[in-house]
């Protein structure tokens, strides 16, 4: 169910495996996305499964409808309708008790929060966000809410990792001009990419050095979905509130 969990200073961030939920195969146990194909009442049951299980309210969970760009809402309540949900990859909210949620399945989540300014953040990192600034922007929006990056704590969770995410060597080039700590090689020796060590390098130009990254390897996981393993999967989530 939580397979993660951290609080420092009032601020939770948490990340979920696949097991504990009500879905069934390809989707099982516990996909928390509401736009992979699974049944909607399977997912409505497992977003309140892994709330009371981390002790918040269903209710007041804010989701995004992440489109890998790199816009950013400003919250401080949950949408009202599905229709409302936006088309960002980052959220920030300056209201306390208000949980921010990112799903992945082999995309970075990434979850800020400054406990001293009561500003926190989710937002969604793959390859196309870290290069077009997700999480930059994310941090931009922060600061214009008070937030200092030096009091900011970052966690990323599980993702696909800098040996497993083959690409072309086209485009392992024109994400390391971009982002060189993104530069990787496969375990068997042929061009990839390391977007988490991309996300980590732009916190750390900010400011933010309260860093930690998740040791889980989504690909390599079978407690975790992976959309490079398995295409037609579920979704993980990662939540972050402030008391
Ligand atoms: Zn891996």
């Amino acid at each position: 169910m939580i397979g993660q969990r951290d609080t420092v200073s009032g601020a939770h961030f948490a990340f979920t495996d696949r097991w504990g939920g009500v879905s069934a195969v390809p989707y099982e146990e516990l996909n928390l996305g509401g736009a992979v194909g699974d049944d909607p009442g399977a997912v409505g049951a497992n977003r309140e499964l892994a709330a009371k299980s981390l002790g918040i309210d269903p209710a007041r969970v804010v989701w995004m409808n992440q489109v890998h760009g790199a816009d950013v809402a400003v919250v401080d309540g949950p949408w009202g309708s599905a229709a409302e949900i936006p088309a960002v990859d980052a959220v920030v909210t300056a209201r306390r008790g208000l949980a921010l949620a990112v799903l992945t399945a082999d995309c970075v989540p990434v979850l800020l929060a400054d406990p001293v300014a009561g500003v926190a953040a989710a937002a969604h990192a793959g390859r196309p966000g870290m290069l077009k600034g997700v999480v930059p922007a994310a941090v931009r929006a922060m600061r214009s809410l008070g937030a200092d990056p030096a009091r900011i704590v970052a966690r990323t969770g599980p993702a696909v990792c800098g040996r497993c995410y083959e690409v072309p060597d086209a485009m392992r080039a024109e994400v390391a001009a971009a982002e060189p700590a993104a530069h990787a090689e496969t375990s068997w020796g042929t061009p990839a990419v390391d977007v988490c060590a991309g996300v980590h390098a732009q916190l750390e130009r900010l400011g933010v050095r309260d860093r930690q990254q998740s040791p889980v390897c989504t690909r390599e996981s079978d407690d975790h979905f992976s959309y490079r393993r398995n295409r037609t999967t579920g979704r993980l989530a990662g939540y972050v509130w402030l008391d």
